[in-house]
């Protein structure tokens, strides 16, 4: 199957490629020990706004061993035409080589706050120096001096990562991304079309998996690959034009690794 997918990868003209929630590392970092025994300790109200940077410290500690995942999908699609649109937070998809501008990630990351009352479209970047402050409170159980919560300058609410968990979150942050994302679809009319789907279950279903079947019912030249390992199953109306490949989608994308 897989030697299937990587000849119609080569035969297409456009790819388009919807990366689940199942590959964000996020998910991964809820189930750390070390997470959970620190997060465990954040327990009152005033201390829960450093809950995020800890899992930007924690995934900044597993990064390098996830990175890889995204290698082969790389080499694969490094001369051709596509667009990438993942639903992961861990933003290890921008360092994986692919090129930034073919890619989009509607739910955020951890990598710039926004302030919690949305008063202007600003982003700020995220300290380096914070992160590691936080960590450090935590891990010396919290021998060091307790780091300070950060303010907007504009409005003095509170910062938080711009990301679809913030309590009011500010899509600004990647609406430039996915107009051209759009407009690279507009192109798609016609065209040979491979789309692969890689983990994407039903947490946010209207955002790739829904849109995606719709791709494929109208474009009679394409041709869907779902990988997952438990939804990998296509609706009836694409059946002939759809393939539900029911795998675990960090080792499909290992696999893919062909050079
Ligand atoms: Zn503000």
């Amino acid at each position: 199957m897989i030697e299937d997918v990587i000849r119609k990868i080569e035969a297409a003209d456009m790819i388009l490629v919807g990366i689940g929630e199942e590959l964000d590392s996020l998910c991964h970092i809820e189930k750390e020990e070390q997470y959970r025994k620190t997060a465990a300790k954040i327990n009152s109200e005033e201390s829960a706004w450093m809950l995020p940077f800890l899992k930007k410290s924690i995934l900044q500690r597993i990064e390098k061993k996830r990175t890889g995942i995204y290698e082969g999908l790389q080499t694969i699609l490094k001369q051709k035409n596509y667009f990438v649109v993942s639903l992961c937070q861990d933003g290890l998809l921008r360092q994986s080589g692919l090129d930034q501008e073919r890619i989009t990630e509607p739910c955020g990351g951890y990598d710039r706050f926004q302030c919690t009352k949305k008063c202007s479209a600003e982003l700020y970047p995220v300290e380096e120096r914070m992160i590691e402050q936080i960590r450090g409170f935590w891990e010396s159980g919290q021998l060091i001096d307790r780091p300070k919560e950060l303010f907007c300058p504009k409005c003095g609410s509170g910062l938080e990562f711009n990301n679809i968990d913030a309590a009011d979150y500010l899509e600004e942050g990647y609406l430039e991304s996915w107009s051209r994302y759009k407009k690279w679809l507009q192109g798609t009319v016609n065209k040979k079309l491979c789309v692969i789907e890689l983990g994407v279950g039903m947490k946010y279903p209207t955002v790739i998996r829904w849109p995606f079947e719709k791709i494929v019912y109208f474009n009679q030249r394409a041709e869907m690959f779902r990988i997952h390992d438990r939804l990998y199953q296509i609706p009836e109306e694409i059946r002939d034009r759809a393939h539900g490949i029911c795998r675990i989608p960090e080792e499909f994308l290992m696999e893919l690794d062909v050079k």
